[in-house]
Order: C-alpha cells, then sequence, then structure tokens
C-alpha cells in the first residue's frame, strides 16, 4: 500500500501535515507547522519553556503585537485566516482554548514548540508505525487543489483497502460539523477478529506514565470527532458543493504532473479538482464500509517506543456534540477564548504563554482579592 505525501511547497501544503508524520491536521500555512503536538505529548507540555520566559522587552513586545491583533474585530476564524479547523485545534482547545489562541497570535512561538525533541520524537514513532504497513511516496505539489487532491487520492486509495478487510494507517478525514470545516487524520482502522472495525490513536509521551484525567478528556474528544467526520463521508452526508464552499478551491483547474501521475498510478483516470470530486463521491455511493465500533487509544512511552496502556473510549455522541458546539462557539465569534480554570492551574505552570497570559493575571488578581477579603472577615 503506499499513501502520497506532499513534498515541495509545504506553505501549500495546509492541512497536509506529514511535514512530521502524523501531522496532517494543522494548517502548515497558519500555524507555521504542520505538528500534531497533541500526539505527542503537546498537550503534557514537557518541561520546556521557550522564549517567552524571563524576556521582559520580549513579552511587551508580544503583548503589543497581540493587542493589534484583537484590535481586529472580525470572527477568529477570518482573524486567523482559516478556511477550515484541525481536529488537533479541537483537541488543545479543550486543554486550553486560550493557549490556542496564543499559538496562532505568535506562531514563531508555536514553531518553537514544533522543533523540541519531545515533539520530533513523537512524529517519529508515528511515520514509522505507518511504514511498517505502507510506502510514503513524496509529491511535489504546485497549488492548493495539488496538495488537497493528495489528500482525496489518499482516502480513496484507503479506502479500497479498507473494503478488501486490510489495515489502514494516517487515513485524511474531512467534513463539516457545527458550520465549521474540520480536517483530522486517524492513525489506524482496522478490523479485530471478531470483524469489528476499531480506530486506533497514538499518544506517544516522555514519561512511562498514563496521562492525566483533563489531557485524557481531549483525546476522547479527538478520537470521537474522527469517528463523526468518518462515518459522515463512508454514509454520503459530505457532499462536492460543502468542500468547495468552505476550501475556496477551483474545480477546473489543472492538477500539477506529480499529482496525475500518483492518480494513475492507482488506477485513476484524473486531471481535475473537481473532476477528482466527482469520482470521490461517486465511489463513496458503491463503497460498503462499517461505521466503528470500537475507539481506542494507546500510550507509548517515548523512550523505548514500549506501550504504557490501552485505553478504550466509550462513544458518547450527546455528549461529543455538545463538546463540539461550544468549542466552535469560539471560532464564530460567538463568545470570548476562556483560559483554564483555577482548579486547573497547575496547566499553566508550564505553558509556554504563562508570562503574557492575561487571563491567568486576570484569575491570579481574583484569588489575591479573593484571599484579602476573607482575611478581613
Ligand atoms: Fe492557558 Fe494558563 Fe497558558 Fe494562559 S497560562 S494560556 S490560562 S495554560
Amino acid at each position: 500500500m503506499q499513501q502520497a505525501r506532499c513534498q515541495k511547497g509545504t506553505e501549500l501544503c495546509e492541512g497536509d501535515d506529514h511535514t512530521l508524520s502524523k501531522s496532517s491536521e494543522s494548517e502548515s500555512d497558519q500555524t507555521g507547522h504542520g505538528t500534531d503536538k497533541a500526539a505527542c505529548s503537546g498537550h503534557e507540555q514537557s518541561s520546556i519553556q521557550l522564549s517567552l520566559s524571563g524576556n521582559r522587552t520580549d513579552s511587551q513586545c508580544e503583548g503589543s503585537s497581540i493587542k493589534r491583533r484583537r484590535q481586529d474585530n472580525r470572527i477568529p476564524l477570518e482573524r486567523f485566516d482559516r478556511k477550515y479547523l484541525s481536529v488537533t485545534d479541537l483537541s488543545r482547545q479543550a486543554w486550553c482554548e486560550q493557549q490556542v489562541v496564543y499559538g496562532m497570535e505568535l506562531p514563531h512561538i508555536q514553531q518553537l514548540r514544533d522543533e523540541v525533541p519531545v515533539v520530533k520524537t513523537g512524529s517519529s514513532i508515528h511515520l514509522a508505525r505507518e511504514l511498517e504497513i505502507q510506502d510514503v511516496v513524496p509529491i511535489n505539489i504546485e497549488s492548493q487543489e495539488d496538495s488537497w487532491g493528495v489528500k482525496l487520492l489518499n482516502f480513496l486509495s484507503m479506502i479500497q483497502f479498507l473494503q478488501t478487510g486490510e489495515c489502514v494507517r494516517e487515513l485524511p478525514v474531512f467534513g463539516e460539523l457545527e458550520g465549521i470545516f474540520l480536517v483530522g487524520v486517524i492513525d489506524e482502522l482496522c478490523y479485530n477478529s471478531s470483524g469489528e472495525l476499531e480506530l486506533h490513536e497514538l499518544k506517544t509521551r516522555g514519561q512511562p506514565t498514563l496521562p492525566r484525567a483533563a489531557q485524557r478528556k481531549s483525546y476522547h474528544l479527538q478520537v470521537s470527532v474522527y469517528k463523526l467526520l468518518f462515518e459522515a463521508m463512508i454514509k454520503g452526508q459530505l457532499n462536492k458543493d460543502t468542500i468547495i464552499h468552505h476550501l475556496h478551491l477551483q474545480t477546473e483547474r489543472s492538477f500539477g504532473s506529480e499529482v496525475i501521475a500518483y492518480a494513475q498510478k492507482i488506477g485513476l483516470s484524473v486531471n481535475t479538482f473537481g473532476g477528482l470530486l466527482d469520482l470521490i463521491f461517486l465511489n463513496l455511493m458503491y463503497t460498503e464500509i462499517p461505521t466503528v465500533d470500537i475507539l481506542k487509544i494507546e500510550y507509548c512511552y517515548q523512550a523505548d517506543a514500549s506501550v504504557i496502556g490501552t485505553e478504550v473510549v466509550c462513544f458518547e455522541e450527546e455528549w461529543v456534540k455538545k463538546e463540539l458546539k461550544y468549542y466552535c462557539s469560539f471560532w464564530k465569534g460567538q463568545r470570548e477564548a476562556k483560559g483554564v480554570d483555577i482548579e486547573e492551574a497547575w496547566k499553566c505552570r508550564t505553558c509556554d504563554f504563562a508570562d503574557i497570559c492575561q487571563w491567568r493575571k486576570k484569575k491570579a488578581e481574583e484569588a489575591a482579592e479573593k484571599n484579602q477579603a476573607n482575611h478581613r472577615k
């Protein structure tokens, strides 16, 4: 089995991640790098503090640049120039929404985070897993249509393997939920000995311990959203117009030569993005793929790639939809970004943005005032 991977022009390769293994979900042109930190213990925030720490001048500078950006009163999705969100954006939001916003406002800090060894090691482990069952073919792309074409071709070829009962890894999924286009990459889909379809997500960790409940909650959201997206695709609930509407791509635009050659290699004769969309939806009409029965998260220790534990996630549709509604309401400008609650202030200790975080400052002031009031009683 082969999977194409956008090679050159990574600025065109939005959402095509995999510049660092399982990173396809983040938009590389929006956040600097398409790194899936959630899959690399990013939420643990390891113990590495990046450049904001202890540099007052830099912090003041960052503060005024953030202020300027906030004077832009477009909704966050437009302000950050996002045509879509990655599922890991949502998962990170579940950890701390304010942190996600700072990451987008200060993409150079986000890039530094993506360069830390803990993130790179996680990406390497993902890539090694993928290469166990499929080859990665580098493809040079020339346009956004090429980038999305590669994603669609990968999806189509993997669906065919899945239909014959094989296991697939790094399956791209996408679709509209809560009015926002979401893009994700499923680590693995495979059938178990009872014929049930299992969705597996790999999380690598810097310590040989299972994550705390707060972190696991964000992962539960991630795998549950993957299930929703995947099932909407195979049930034909995603349509051509939705994709074109959100991604603003030109259906008549011809693919670059390498994309056309890759399509031919997997048995498809298609030259344009619109042609490929038609082919995808036609294929899906005649494809019988079951829905996902089981969601599993495997935690793996980075130092020796040993398995720390495996968690079976109970899919609670009502809960996922409620969470999605809440997180998406921020992107649609229906509410302000929220930082962590005081009970979860421990998350701030290792946050790269702790020095400039206004939410944290406000919460600290509120706590101090409350303490003083209690003392006066
Ligand atoms: Fe969130 Fe705390 Fe970081 Fe602020 S300092 S962004 S509240 S984790």
